[in-house]
């Protein structure tokens, strides 16, 4: 009998385990994606072009032979398993809290009829939960956590590719895939385009000359400087054991730092397994007592951070960064959380929410702990008193204003790092809508209010 292998995360044919899984007891398989209605509605159309841009591309390296099918996976799953009679359905596991849930209930639907949904692999280097603190649970502490995935360490390469099983021509009837019209600048999707971008990014790993790498200029968003492949590893284009596999004897500043990166990515995803409920909640209880504001003011104030209007020229660089290419720079993911939930005292979650409408690498658990602990409500989270400094914080970072001049059109007139003063009066751009120092004082009271709960 043949197997079904269904797609998700996992938008490749190279190191892919569940390959080598199936081709354990058959040479034929059926390649299958659901476009599930509950996972696409929340994804801005960024995320959703750049999800069938994979998908195109996935296709072509089968051969046309990807069965596209529109629905609830419990249903469409079982249904397609049944149509060319095969007894296994593989995929990669899902930590996520709806991706857990919607596999238990597939399994559940397929054993019915006596198949079974097998899981080999997942999206991370070391799959949530296996890393354990000697209390036997998960790490709250990110170095800690890492000393312990490194001791773990990973598996290599699965030796896969489209050769390595026999695709069947899918049954019609076939969905075609979303066509969406955006307006932003994508990565170009796929396998093929990630591994060349990762090829490209690393030969600076190897570079014997003294020009700083990434390890000193990856936050520097004015510069080119970070791998950009957080939305192929959001897709599976590439797996990060790929990519950790390919550094494996780079020895420098630049391979480690990156490594660690990788580190957060699996760090975040094993705290969401732990703890699902963080995906909307504090992670520290204290905080849920922590006051917001709400009301038609903080809606102007939301609107003008989403637009990218607020005044402050480092915030909004990064807020139309984000509408013009779903991605932002790491290091004003952070200065931008901070001003929603410091300056504008606005929860974390709704600034959470945007980001994750409109990132292509979107991704729950790292945007939620990611802005979680820009809160301070996190994991490892930074002292409470610790609030960026968005003028400070983008003289240090951009130094000579390029990046907001680049995102920023109105203040293209203002030559060096004084581009990042609020209040220039540049024609066209707001002045600031909040008085940074003020709000600062205003965001360590509330945060009194609930130290030491
Ligand atoms: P690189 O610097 O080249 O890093 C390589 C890879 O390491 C990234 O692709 C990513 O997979 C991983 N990585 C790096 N930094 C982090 C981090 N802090 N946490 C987790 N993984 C990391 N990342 C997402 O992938 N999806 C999100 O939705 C997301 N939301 C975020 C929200 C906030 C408020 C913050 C502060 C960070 C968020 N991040 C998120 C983490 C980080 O900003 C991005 O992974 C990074 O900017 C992607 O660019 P890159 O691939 O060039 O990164």
């Amino acid at each position: 009998a043949p197997a079904v292998i269904w797609f998700r995360r996992d938008l490749r044919l190279r190191d892919l385990p569940t390959l080598l899984s199936a081709a354990e007891t058959t040479g034929d398989a059926l390649a299958l994606f659901v476009l599930d209605p509950a996972l696409l509605r929340p994804s801005g159309a960024a995320r959703v072009a750049f999800l069938a841009g994979c998908l195109r591309a996935l296709d072509d390296d089968l051969g046309g032979r990807l069965l596209v099918a529109t629905g609830d996976p419990v249903d469409v799953v079982p249904a397609v398993a049944a149509q060319v009679g095969a007894r296994e359905v593989h995929v990669s596991a899902d930590y996520g809290p709806y991706g857990s849930r919607r596999d238990a209930a597939v399994a559940a639907a397929l054993a019915e009829n006596g198949r079974e949904l097998v899981a080999t692999g997942s999206p991370y280097a070391v799959a949530p939960g296996r890393v354990r603190s000697s209390s036997g649970g998960g790490y709250r502490v990110f170095t800690a956590y890492r000393r312990a995935w490194y001791d773990h360490g990973w598996r290599a390469p699965a030796d896969t590719d489209a050769d390595t099983l026999h695709w069947l021509t899918p049954p019609p009837p076939r969905d075609p895939l979303p066509e969406v019209d955006v307006d932003a600048t994508l990565p170009v999707p796929g396998e093929a385009a990630a591994r060349a971008r990762w090829a490209d990014f690393r030969t600076g790993f190897d570079d014997t000359t003294d020009a700083p790498g990434y390890a000193t200029d990856r936050d520097r968003p004015d510069l080119d400087a970070t791998s950009r492949l957080s939305a192929y590893l959001k897709f599976g284009c590439l797996h990060p054991r790929t990519l950790l596999h390919d550094l494996r004897n780079a020895t420098g500043d630049d391979a480690a730092t990156f490594r660690s990166e990788l580190a957060w990515r699996d760090f975040y995803a094993d705290v969401l397994h732990h703890r699902p409920e963080t995906a909307r909640r504090n992670y520290d209880a204290r905080f849920d007592a922590l006051p917001h504001d709400s009301g038609p003011d903080a809606d102007r104030d939301f609107e003008a951070w989403c637009t990218g209007r607020t005044g402050y020229p480092i915030v909004d660089a990064g807020m139309r960064q984000l509408l013009a290419e779903g991605w932002m720079h790491n290091r004003v993911r952070m200065i931008t959380a901070s001003f929603l939930t410091k300056d504008l005292h606005l929860p974390w979650w709704r600034g959470a929410r945007h980001f994750m409408t409109h990132l292509v690498d979107g991704d729950l658990a790292s945007n939620q702990h990611g802005w979680q602990w820009t809160a301070g409500s996190g994991t490892d989270a930074a002292p409470y008193f610790r609030v960026f400094n968005p003028v400070t914080q983008g003289r240090r970072f951009d130094p000579d204003g390029d990046y907001v001049r680049r995102w920023v059109p109105e203040l293209r007139g203002i030559a060096g790092g004084r581009v990042h003063l609020p209040g220039s009066g540049a024609p066209g751009y707001p002045a600031p809508i909040v008085d940074h120092a003020t709000e600062r004082l205003a965001a360590l009271d509330r945060y009194a209010t609930i130290k030491g709960r």
